[in-house]
């Protein structure tokens, strides 16, 4: 396969990223929330260019010096033939090969975001703690926010929060034992259908229930994780 048969499934065949086609997800959105789309996209641009992508080790030293029809070259782009040197990005993409995709939030890393929502939660609900650590394990997507009320109007305040775009947010609610008590969950059902109401997607999280189905079942929230 050429480089540029590789932009083009890249362009057009969402599987080299990871995951079927969903209704007119892009291909970068793709790239974000599948840790593991770019490292494999790198992969396949290495043996494009002759390298190894393990080891980066020359495959073609003796074939193509810089760039050959089988690599980078197409009569397309002609125009850049003696520009074009395989060699160029060979660490570049070794690098990549190795890297996993962090969506980066308010301008923190992931890990920082991780230390800024650990600092937020509610520090007495055992069950946060073990989500917030179950998606940095699995390399999911963080939240947003921690103990954040989205509408002052709904009696509500969600545990953890994503934005989503284009939309209302996601709102976790992490369910200890102390929820379970009659009184307390009548509350909880009203302020959580009045921020449906509103639009808002709710997903609780109840601590007699695995975290991994729980998490798997809304991966299109918290991403496909990291296996
Ligand atoms: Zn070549």
């Amino acid at each position: 396969m050429s480089y540029e048969q590789l932009l083009d499934r890249i362009t057009v065949d969402p599987g080299v990223c990871g995951g079927k086609p969903e209704g007119g997800t892009g291909v970068w959105p793709r790239l974000l929330e599948d840790p593991q789309a770019l490292a494999r996209v790198a992969v396949e641009a290495l043996q494009v260019c002759h390298f190894n992508p393990a080891t980066g080790e020359d495959g073609a030293a003796d074939l193509c010096s810089r760039a050959c029809y089988e690599c980078l070259l197409s009569y397309r782009n002609q125009p850049d033939h003696p520009r074009l040197d395989r060699h160029a990005i060979r660490d570049y993409l070794l690098l990549l090969a190795q890297s996993t995709t962090a969506r980066q939030a308010a301008g923190r890393t992931y890990e920082e975001q991780y230390a800024w929502l650990e600092e937020r939660r509610d520090r007495s609900s055992s069950l946060e703690g073990e989500f917030l650590a179950y998606i940095r394990r699995t390399g999911r997507r963080l939240p947003d926010r921690a103990q954040y009320r989205p509408e002052q109007d709904a009696f509500a305040e969600a545990d953890f929060f994503y934005e989503r775009e284009g939309a209302r947010g996601v709102c976790v609610f992490c369910d200890g034992p102390e929820h379970d008590e009659p009184g307390r969950q009548a509350r909880d059902t009203l302020g959580r259908t009045t921020l449906e109401d509103l639009g808002y997607r709710v997903i609780m999280v109840r601590h007699d229930g695995s975290l991994e189905d729980q998490v798997q079942r809304n991966a299109d929230v918290f991403g496909p994780g990291v296996s």
